[in-house]
């Protein structure tokens, strides 16, 4: 037992029998001996099986998710994350990627093009500068500064699908319900309660150019706090950041809500201000989200949402309870 973990332990034990009667609650943070990783959606396996084993190698929780996301990020067969996205109306591929710790600090990149690793131009942003973004031109002048090489990417199956969509060039969002994997969002907790999360994505495709979505936002794509939890969104951007969907996660979990309750509850709050999504056929928004206590949840509007947790060795994709049944 570490100083860390014995200080939580008897201080929880401590509160337990003053304040919580939840044993079995108590008894989970005291003997929880594995991290907990868990992303938005299936990228198979080996997305938190690296995240997970950087922690169980004794590598940092900020490592782990910078190190997870890199994979899909450079996966020419995923068309939503990274160098196999499809692009805005112009044909160009931009991204947005952010990372956050358990302790406040962040960064992220937003309108980011010709670089293949946008989360660790995020990482560095946040390590190496006093900023927490960086957008477009700047964001690439910073990356190619740091040792990133610029590239031209838009991936043979991008190049086939924007050409069929010029076709028409008629703007219809991509339905997130027939398969598509979208951002992905990743948390992480390691043993010690340290959390961190890490969010890629290409956006919405045939976007209009310099269109930034949910994801290098902080507090709407992804929010972490080691007191609290994490959580991280998926889906039409724009209704996340509306309502701060992670951060307001967080908070409500932080009210004691469980992160089921919370994903549902800032669900609700974005049909709530904006009824009209309700009648929005490509409208779909996913969160997943855990609490300090190794509890998880996740939820989206419509059915076909799930996410992936990888704990105590074990690989899950959970299918997400959906508002609308
Ligand atoms: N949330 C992303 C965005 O709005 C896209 C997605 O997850 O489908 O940019």
């Amino acid at each position: 037992m570490n100083r860390r973990t014995f200080i939580k332990t008897t201080s929880l034990a401590g509160i337990a029998t003053t304040l919580l009667p939840d044993a079995h609650l108590t008894s989970q943070i005291a003997h929880r001996k594995s991290p907990l990783v868990i992303n938005t959606w299936d990228y198979k396996r080996i997305v938190p099986e690296t995240a997970y084993n950087t922690i169980v190698a004794g590598g940092s929780v900020i490592d782990a998710v910078e190190q997870a996301v890199r994979i899909p990020e450079t996966d020419p067969e995923i068309t939503s994350v990274g160098i196999g996205g499809y692009p805005d109306r112009d044909g160009n591929v931009t991204l947005d990627a952010s990372i956050m710790d358990g302790e406040g600090n962040c960064g992220s990149v937003m309108f980011l093009e010709h670089i293949s690793h946008p989360i660790s131009v995020a990482r560095k942003v946040m390590e190496k500068t006093e900023h927490v973004y960086l957008a477009g031109e700047g964001a690439m002048q910073f990356a190619l500064e740091n040792g990133f090489t610029k590239e031209d990417f838009l991936s043979p199956a991008a190049q086939k699908a924007y050409q069929e969509w010029l076709q028409q060039s008629n703007y219809k969002r991509a339905k997130t319900d027939e398969g598509n994997h979208d951002t992905i969002g990743l948390i992480a907790m390691d043993t010690n309660g340290n959390m961190a999360g890490a969010c890629s994505t290409s956006g919405l495709a045939w976007k209009i150019r310099g269109r930034v979505g949910d994801s290098p936002i902080i507090g709407a794509g992804l929010y972490v706090d080691n007191e609290v939890g994490a959580a991280t969104a998926t889906g039409i951007g724009e209704a996340v950041v509306k309502v701060c969907g992670s951060f307001l996660i967080v908070e409500l979990m932080r009210q004691g809500k469980s992160p089921q309750e919370a994903c549902q509850l800032a669900l609700e709050r974005i049909l709530h201000k904006q009824p009209k999504y309700k009648s929005d056929e490509g409208f779909l928004v996913g969160f997943c989200a855990f609490n300090k206590d190794g509890k998880y949840g996740g939820m989206s509007y419509k059915k076909g949402f799930e996410y992936s947790v990888y704990t105590d060795g074990k690989y899950e994709v959970v299918k997400a309870e959906s508002l609308v049944k």
